[in-house]
């Protein structure tokens, strides 16, 4: 579980806070209680006094002390009920005492007379086995001039139990409560994070190939909204960008494409009409090849540029894969004949993808190019065309030197060469495999490029498969050259 997440951090908090808020409430109540509870028993013990007082003391002068016991055991049954009352007279000493409790909680005997001060009021007697006795006592004096001390207790443990009942029932609630709380804010957040899950899957999937898509918008008013609108006008200034780049570059290959085709005309016709200066000849050749370089890298980009601003019409049609990569691989194989490179062909049949065939072409030209241009000589490259999945997999590889780490990210930028000597003395520019990517991206295919520093590289496009495999075609079944 990451503990540093929102959703971990509001619930946690969540949690703690209700935590504390029960623990408050539960403090409140429990202190609340036993205040009552005390001042309850207190009332009652204070009542008992005063009635033995009033209603008993005053007609004792008439009885004696065995009517007073009577009287008190048949009002109160204090043995039974396990109270304690005791009347004291000024002078004359204890006329009354409760006997034993039955429960044998306290033992009356032992029970000490009030001092000065604990006389009418009530007090607390602790005895060893942690048993404590509530006493409330009063004195009174009769109509006749008798000074009376009357006690009444009954144990605490009576408010113990249901203040230790209430702490039970706490115990086992609070738990429950809280992680019903916990569980339940956990998947509330989830709920409520939902829509972020989405907005951040949708915004991964957004590249500079698909500027145009835009992230789902909640209407519900909040940050979420906010967010996810913001997003949106963002991913807007980026694609105005993007197609403002590749207009520019559109345009200015286009514009570049005019002069430099006069100038390619115009040299070749001062190279045909001047023949008597061989040091000018040479100057004029080596002019011409330059501009033949240039007017190859202004036509890639304005390749590449049309591709990615959308503006090519592709010209779809459902095309053999393995059909197309042979047929290709064979006219390239005179190039590589001149490094000794042999190319050797895996194709499936009937690999079936719809594309635009030139450009598909195109695709396999330059993936077979690089592979001749960047192999030693004698080289081996392995073309293949198979089925995988929902996937048409065309892969070209090679046991060249292979392309460095670092470079490996980069290779399907513009004008990116991983080794920009011999990309030049080869006649690159770095613009080969920007085109495979943007014909790719044209055919919502894939490339990869794998590739081990010393052993070679590997590059595999994934198309669209157009048909799942039939009966009558095995997939296994491979047309070998
Ligand atoms: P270039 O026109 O320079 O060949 P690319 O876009 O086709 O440009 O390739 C970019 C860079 O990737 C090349 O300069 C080269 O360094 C590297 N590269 C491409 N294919 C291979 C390969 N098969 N083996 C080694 N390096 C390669």
């Amino acid at each position: 579980m990451n503990t540093r997440s929102l959703r971990f951090r509001i619930t946690a908090w969540y949690a703690g806070l209700l935590a504390g808020a029960l623990i408050v409430f539960g403090v409140s109540v429990y202190l609340g209680l036993e205040r009552y509870l005390d001042w309850t028993l207190q009332r009652t013990l204070a009542s008992e006094c005063q009635t033995i007082g009033t209603e008993l003391l005053s007609q004792l002068s008439a009885k004696d002390n065995l009517w007073l016991a009577t009287e008190i055991n048949e009002a109160y049954a204090p043995e039974v009920n396990g109270r304690f009352i005791r009347v004291v007279r000024q002078d004359v000493g204890i006329v009354y005492v409760s006997g034993q409790p039955k429960d044998g909680m306290f033992d009356p005997s032992r029970i000490p007379l009030p001092t000065d001060t604990e006389k009418d009021g009530p007090r607390k007697i602790r005895f060893e086995a942690g048993n404590r006795l509530l006493i409330d006592s009063i004195t009174l004096t009769t109509a006749n001039g008798n000074r009376f001390l009357v006690e009444s207790g009954a144990p605490y443990n009576q408010v113990e139990v249901v203040l230790h009942g209430l702490l039970r029932i706490f115990a086992i609630y609070m738990p429950f409560v809280v992680s019903l709380a916990v569980a339940g804010g956990y998947w509330l957040m989830r709920r409520s994070l939902a829509p972020v899950d989405e907005i951040t899957r949708r915004a991964e999937g957004i590249t500079s190939s698909n500027l145009s898509e835009r992230l789902p918008v909640i209407r519900t008013g909040d940050e979420l909204e906010r967010l996810s609108t913001a997003l949106n006008r963002m991913i807007e200034r980026l694609d105005e960008a993007f197609q403002h780049i590749n207009r520019f570059s559109a345009d200015a290959s286009h514009e570049l494409r005019t002069p430099l085709t006069i100038l390619q005309l115009e040299l070749e016709g001062i190279a045909q009409n001047q023949r008597r200066d061989a040091a000018l000849g040479d100057q004029i050749g080596s002019a011409l090849e330059e501009t033949h370089r240039m007017s190859r890298i202004v036509e890639s980009l304005l390749a590449i540029s049309r591709l990615d601003a959308g503006e090519v019409k592709m010209d779809k049609t459902r095309l053999d894969l393995g059909d197309l990569a042979a047929s290709t691989a064979d006219e390239m194989r005179l190039l590589a004949e001149e490094k000794s490179i042999r190319i050797r062909t895996h194709m499936a049949i009937s690999v079936h993808v719809e594309g635009d065939r030139t450009r598909l072409q195109q695709v396999i030209v330059n993936l077979i190019d690089n592979a001749i241009k960047y192999n030693q000589e004698g080289g081996v490259i392995d073309v293949s065309v198979s089925r995988e999945g929902n996937a048409a997999v065309f892969e070209v590889s090679d046991n060249g030197p292979g392309i460095p780490v670092h470079a490996l990210p980069h290779v399907f930028e513009r004008f990116y060469r991983a080794d920009k000597a011999r990309s030049r003395a080869n006649g690159g520019a770095g613009l080969g495999l920007s085109i495979v990517k943007a014909i790719c991206a044209a055919h919502n295919a894939e490339v990869k490029v794998s590739s081990c520093e010393g052993r070679g590289s590997c590059f595999r496009v994934e198309l669209p498969l157009l048909d799942m495999v039939t009966r009558d075609v095995d997939p296994a079944a491979v047309r070998q050259v």
